[in-house]
């Protein structure tokens, strides 16, 4: 595997607060990464620090040999597609006008299969020309991922494997639309690329991931394969929550997350 991305020792502090605390770790083409963690831990920080959106206070980070600083904007994005968490769009933008930003100012005939494409795969044909802000979030969701295909597309065909960096990605989606795509990032790395996913259904990471990084008040908390790290007690130490990890018949652990209040609380007050 092709080391893509390396952080190292990366920290960030902003006025007292430090957000993230000497974080090392290396991205390959042709694995999926999962960083997972509570509310807080820093997880869109890192993801922000490695796309090079923020500047770590100390440490470093080299994206394919080359200091992520000297990277020109125009540059690094042929080499890195990143989903914000949060991206809104006020103005009537259609569904395919938004998809279209990822292809930069390319000309329209020669991005228009790609784009076509990414439209089909995130299951959008019928909304192509409907305007953003009228849809639902989780439509809006499959529209930005679509877009982040089409800007990954036009990198890898002038420069090779890049890194696809989501930001939960699925956290507007229904199951079926969780798992498409969860399964067309699977899907990218088969192909080079280097995925890093923040996701928070544990399952889902489990289920897909090659590696998952488990992030705590900005530090790396445990990392490895889905079966190192997602143990009853990380999930104790880390989650702050007492949920046992079955394995399934196919030997692949779960979660099934069982109601938070002691047995013997008192029920819910009935209405009758
Ligand atoms: P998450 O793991 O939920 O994605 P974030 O990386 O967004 O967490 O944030 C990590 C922590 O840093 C949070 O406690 C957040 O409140 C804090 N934080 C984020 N941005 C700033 C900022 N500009 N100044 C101070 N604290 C910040
Ligand atoms: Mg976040």
């Amino acid at each position: 595997m092709t080391e893509l991305l390396t952080a190292s020792g990366v920290s960030l502090s902003i006025g007292r607060a430090a957000l993230l605390r000497h974080v090392d770790l290396s991205l390959n083409g042709g694995e999926m990464v999962a960083i997972v963690g509570p509310n807080g831990a820093g997880k869109s920080t890192l993801l922000r620090l490695l796309s090079a959106d923020l500047h770590p206070t100390r440490g470093s980070i080299v994206l394919k040999g080359r200091n992520i600083e000297a990277w020109s904007s125009a540059d690094l994005a042929l080499q890195r597609a990143m989903l914000s968490q949060h991206v809104s769009v006020s103005f009537p933008f259609t569904v395919e006008e938004v998809i279209r930003m990822g292809a930069g100012n390319r000309p329209h005939a020669a991005v228009q299969q790609l784009i076509d494409d990414a439209i089909a795969e995130v299951g959008l044909d019928a909304f192509r020309h409907r305007e953003l802000p009228t849809m639902s979030g989780g439509e809006q969701q499959r529209a930005h991922f679509a877009r982040i295909l089409v800007q990954l597309a036009c990198g890898e065909a002038a420069c090779g494997p890049g890194v696809l960096m989501l930001d939960e990605p699925t956290s507007s989606l229904d199951l079926r639309h969780q798992i498409a795509l969860v399964e067309t990032s699977k899907q990218r790395a088969r192909n080079g690329t280097a995925v890093i996913a923040v996701l928070h259904d544990l399952n889902l990471a489990i289920r897909f991931a090659d590696r998952i990084i488990v992030m705590c008040d900005g530090a790396v908390a445990a990392e490895g394969t889905p079966r190192e790290t997602i143990t009853s007690d990380i999930l104790r130490r880390v989650f702050h929550i007492d949920v046992p990890v079955a394995n399934s018949e196919h030997g692949i652990p779960y979660l099934l997350p069982q109601a938070m209040r002691a047995a013997r609380d008192p029920p819910f007050p009935m209405v009758d």
